[in-house]
């Protein structure tokens, strides 16, 4: 029997990620900078806050928008963290990780057609999600000699008459990048002037190094009105398998995700919401402890890194270093094949994040400092071994 697929779902790539990782996963004593995933499991009084709720038998749904106190919670630290007030109960969605937020932002938002504008490199599900919400994506390279900053001239540049959304991630997923108030001011200038709607994606806004503040677009003057911030748990608070994420933004857009996620999904899992209120309300001290290890393993690595001769701009935020690996005459796809196959660790091919980025890596520092110094010991010898 013949099945068609929907043809918008075929034409849509796998994750170059994840073929990468079934590779890896089929090989023995691979170290792995590979995974955008913290190394830390969860810090304990969150996880305790989880099991406290299961033996009270908080086992069933929660409404929709997420359980009024975590909202409650999500709104106090947004307001605290970047300086923008929600109403709880009206602009605030929690969702099944950010993935789902941007998915259901993005459905919310477009009609066939419709264009979105997106930094690359980029995170791997912009594209797709984009597509599979009827619209049309729309990279706009970021430079390396900018070290990847997205420039206002560029987005006006990049505006047609379809243009309806510009999405943000900063700091960026994979080059580390931050953005300045004064980049993020002259941005939020060109959406005014043509009225853009702006998702941003703030996942890692707690973790940046080098006293680097970070800043939120919509915090800029006139863009709460137009901003749909996200945000969750998975990166800095060390929570990935809990899949809790939020939306904050006007009511308007909150309800028209709400009606997506109320039919698709119903409500993020309760558990994890439990947890999540003592994540924002007590998880901070451990959040401290956790950036400060990845500041240390990022010195190390870019250190490393530029010993061995491969170009690596200084990330200051995420927990991601994407050095240029062509003057080794390699591309990122054949160099991460090669060091993955001859001297056993994983870094991700640059072009998984973008056509332009072949030239490229990505190297995840959420893995131990004695793993790091391992996989960097072995990735010298290989650099050195394509040398002679
Ligand atoms: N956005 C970015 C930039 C990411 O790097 C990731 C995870 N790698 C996500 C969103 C998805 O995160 P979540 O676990 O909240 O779905």
């Amino acid at each position: 029997m013949k099945i068609r697929i929907s043809e918008v779902v075929s034409r849509i790539p796998r994750s170059g990620i994840r073929d990468f990782f079934e590779i890896v996963q089929s090989m023995q004593d691979v170290i792995s900078l590979g995974i955008g995933e913290p190394d830390f499991a969860t810090p304990w009084n969150i996880r305790e806050a989880a099991i406290h709720s299961l033996e009270r038998g908080r086992t069933g749904y929660t409404s929709n928008l997420g359980l009024p106190k975590f909202r409650r919670a999500i709104s106090t630290y947004i307001k605290e963290h970047f300086g923008v007030s929600y109403e709880p109960l009206s602009e605030v969605l929690v969702s099944v990780g950010v993935s789902e937020a941007l998915d259901i932002a993005l459905r919310a938002l477009l009609n066939p057609g419709d264009e979105v504008l997106y930094h690359e490199p980029c995170y791997v599900s912009y594209s797709p999600s984009i597509v599979l919400a009827g619209g049309v994506a729309r990279a706009i390279p970021t430079k390396w000699e900018d070290n990847f900053v997205l420039k206002a001239v560029d987005v006006e540049k990049a505006i047609t008459s379809r243009t309806r959304v510009l999405m943000l991630n900063f700091p960026t997923n994979p080059s580390g990048a931050t953005i300045s108030a004064e980049e993020l001011e002259r941005i939020a200038a060109v959406c005014v002037k043509h009225n853009l709607v702006v998702l941003t994606d703030e996942i890692y806004s707690e973790l940046t190094y080098d006293g680097v503040l970070h800043h939120s677009i919509a915090a800029q003057p006139g863009m709460k009105a137009r901003t749909v911030l996200l945000h969750g748990l998975s990166k800095a608070f060390a929570m990935t398998g809990w899949r809790i994420g939020f939306a904050c933004g006007p009511a308007e857009i909150i309800e028209a995700m709400m009606k997506i996620h109320q039919y698709a999904i119903l409500c993020a899992p309760t558990m994890g919401q439990e947890a999540g209120i003592e994540a924002l309300e007590r998880g901070a001290t451990a959040v401290a402890a956790m950036r400060r290890e990845y500041e240390m393993r990022r010195n190390v690595i870019v250190r490393s890194l530029n010993n061995m001769g491969l170009e690596c701009f200084k990330p200051r935020g995420a927990f991601y270093v994407f050095p240029k690996v062509s003057s080794t005459g390699l591309s990122g796809r054949d160099f991460s094949m090669r060091l993955l196959k001859e001297y056993q660790v994983a870094v991700v091919p640059g072009d998984a994040f973008g056509a332009t980025c072949g030239e490229h890596v990505r190297c995840s520092y959420a893995t131990s400092l004695d793993q790091i110094k391992i996989a960097m010991a072995r990735m010298a010898e290989f650099v050195n071994s394509l040398k002679s």
